[in-house]
């Protein structure tokens, strides 16, 4: 079904850049539904000197609504480059992004809450928690960024650290959990501003084994009670492959491959 199955994939440097420009999702399980995020032509380039670094060179990639992508690929083969640009942390170089069909180029940071786009929720490897603040400040931290309502808040930030099972810690501050706890705060911030896409780079990467699959259960589990698309970055196949619904793989800069994974999750 897919152009280039995953098996005959070995190493992850091989470079199939002309088929993988071919690979567009038209065959994807579940493709009557909306496209969450497109990206045509997409490239970031540094300039370091004389050299050009093509961090992410040429990725056209279609996620839809309700999918949970893992982005694979060897350290700095583009992956968190990549995420931050779908994340509209960061511009391409070339090539355009749409996000539930708006051009992220077309929305400034002026105007991107008026347009909606305080749409999105990160997660990172290294938590970001602020130590000083407890965990309902920092759940909070967003909701006063996004101007709501003092009103509304308090019931945002419960209902947030309850989808993670952290309402009783609230008054805690960060260095009294564990790491496992702090990353399902960090979640519970990334989502309480209802995203709808949750973007997270090595979320489990310093997180034991055990503890990095209950992270991968919980976003499992909030994927399918809100209904939300996950994009996640992960060096760690074996993860991938049992939780994400699809796999996408990185080499230079490039989409390598691109296909549902064999377990099934949805
Ligand atoms: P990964 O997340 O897959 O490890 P990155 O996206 O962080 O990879 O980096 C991809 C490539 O881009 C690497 O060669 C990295 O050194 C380079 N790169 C990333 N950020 C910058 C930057 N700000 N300036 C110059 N080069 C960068
Ligand atoms: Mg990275």
């Amino acid at each position: 079904m897919y152009p280039l199955p995953l098996t005959q994939l070995s190493g992850s440097n091989v470079v199939l850049s002309e088929r993988a420009s071919n690979i567009h999702m038209t065959t994807t399980p579940g493709s009557a539904d909306p496209i969450a995020l497109q990206l045509d032509h997409v490239s970031r380039h540094y300039t370091l000197g004389a050299s050009a670094i093509r961090a992410v060179d040429d990725v056209s990639l279609t996620i839809r609504t309700g999918e949970f992508v893992a982005l694979l690929g060897s350290s700095g083969s583009g992956k968190s480059t990549l995420l931050n640009l779908m994340a509209g942390l960061d511009r391409p170089t070339s090539g355009a992004i749409h996000a539930d069909g708006k051009n992220l180029a077309a929305l400034s940071s002026s105007n991107s809450h008026a347009t909606g786009r305080n749409t999105i929720g990160m997660v990172f490897q290294s938590f970001n928690l602020l130590p000083r603040m407890t965990l309902a400040e920092n759940v909070e931290l967003p909701l006063r960024l996004a101007e709501v309502d003092h009103a509304e808040r308090d019931a945002r930030v419960s209902e947030a650290l309850q989808r993670v099972k952290l309402d009783k810690r609230s008054a805690h501050r960060p260095a009294e959990l564990s790491g496992g706890e702090q990353q399902r705060t960090a979640i519970a911030r990334a989502l309480v501003n209802r995203p709808k896409i949750l973007f997270a780079d090595e979320p489990t990467g310093n997180l034991d084994s055990a503890t990095g699959e209950n992270i991968m259960n919980l976003l499992i589990e909030i994927k399918e009670t809100l209904g939300m698309t996950i994009v996640m970055v992960t060096h760690e196949r074996p993860l991938a492959e049992k939780f994400a619904s699809r796999l996408a793989i990185m080499g230079d800069g490039k989409l390598l491959s691109d296909g549902a994974t064999t377990g099934v999750k949805q």
